[in-house]
């Protein structure tokens, strides 16, 4: 029989995994399910394209549906370029805190969840539980959705999802959704000093740019919506974070690039504001084409993050209220993979130890009294599955 490991001892093990998101989490997932069945636990994986990462899907208890979902990301951000104080990838404990990269986004939680399913199997509890471990959340939620696909076809469906992202164990009931397109802009290149035979796909660009602009200012112009009221800031934002092209300030450039996200409250139209801007990158491409057929705008959707919609009343919430003690909810600024299951049917809140203000951080850590918050959370779960 396989050692039964405390929470902490998982943890211990989850840390020295160095999962960043554009490595394979391989040398993980196949630790942890052997952790796993070892106890009796049913494993699957969704397998990603190129088969170098998988999710972790698991079910523990009675063969029926109506599983609580224990969901997190098996990623972490790099830690290129920051100065640590000790190893990133070995836990370590000082003044309180458990430091190592994803300690507090979020192998913390999954350290958790993992040993309250192998706990809910040994107990035979009456009503299951589920874990679902993805990969590629921290590079737009990418590995969720066909995880949570391959979860609903293998194992009997869940009801509620619990996603643990570090929300200092609030109860978190909603947040802002995003997508993002890549722009690549098309131009032609003359010298300067003869611009107009010439076509400048930066200044073409900035026509594109300048409409989001004109977005932004007409949105915090209009009256707030109601849900979208409780964020801050109370609106959607459409956004560029990031620019290249050109080569010289005396010829017009033939390339410009540029990566626009648009982050939008729970009761806006995302897909409204992703059309119109879709629109407008048609219209200039086909002015560009006009002139020159090789000219114009491509654009890639290249992730999409539902918003969590407070539910009102959701099991979910009911359910990580009880667990927690606490009777507010709130709100949060980050997306996570809560809309995904949302918008699969589930009941879904966000719920987890640790600070969000700790992740992505040089010496990201958790500190031991959220751990323990999230032990006794695991502990009341397991109790009420009976
Ligand atoms: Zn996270």
């Amino acid at each position: 029989m396989m050692t039964v490991l405390t929470s902490r001892q998982i943890l211990d093990r989850l840390i020295g995994f160095p999962t960043v998101s554009r490595d394979s989490n391989l040398d993980l997932v196949d630790w942890l399910e052997d952790y796993l069945s070892g106890h009796g636990v049913r494993c699957g994986r969704h397998w990603n394209e190129d088969r170098r990462k998988a999710a972790l899907i698991a079910h523990a208890g009675p063969w029926t549906g109506g599983a609580v979902v224990l969901s997190g990301h098996s990623d972490v951000v790099p830690v290129d370029g920051q100065a640590w104080t000790s190893d990133p990838w070995t836990l370590t404990e000082r003044d309180g805190r458990l430091y190592g990269r994803g300690t507090c986004d979020m192998k913390g939680f999954v350290a958790l969840a993992v040993w309250a399913v192998v706990e809910a199997q040994r107990r035979g509890v009456a009503r299951p539980v589920q874990l679902a471990l993805s990969h590629d959340e921290e590079v737009g939620c990418t590995g969720a959705l066909p995880m949570i696909q391959t979860l609903r076809r293998t194992f009997p469906a869940g009801k509620i999802a619990l996603i643990g992202e570090p929300s200092r164990m609030k109860v978190i009931t909603g947040h802002k959704g995003g997508a993002g397109f890549l722009v690549h802009v098309k131009g032609y290149e003359v010298h300067s000093s003869l611009l107009p035979e010439g076509v400048s796909a930066i200044m073409e660009g900035a026509r594109l740019i300048g409409w989001l602009n004109d977005r932004n200012a007409a949105i915090q112009a209009a009256p707030r919506l109601p849900v979208g009221a409780r964020f801050h800031p109370p609106f959607t934002t459409l956004h560029v974070g990031r620019i290249e092209g050109g080569t010289a300030h005396n010829i017009t450039a033939a390339e410009c690039r540029f990566a626009v996200e648009i982050r939008c409250v729970p009761d806006d139209d995302l897909e409204g504001h992703a059309r119109a801007f879709r629109d407008e990158a048609l219209r200039l491409d086909a002015a560009l084409k006009a002139r020159r057929p090789a000219e114009g705008v491509d654009l890639e959707r290249f992730f999409d993050v539902p918003a969590l919609r407070p539910e009102g009343d959701g099991a979910a919430e009911a359910l990580a209220c009880a667990l927690t003690g606490e009777n507010g909810t709130g709100v949060v600024a980050y997306g996570t993979e809560a809309g995904q299951f949302q918008d699969a049917g589930y009941s879904a809140v966000v719920c987890g130890p640790g600070d969000i203000a700790q992740a992505h951080q040089a010496d990201e850590y958790l500190e031991i009294a959220e751990f323990q918050a999230g032990q006794r959370f695991m502990e009341r779960l397991l109790e009420r599955l009976g």
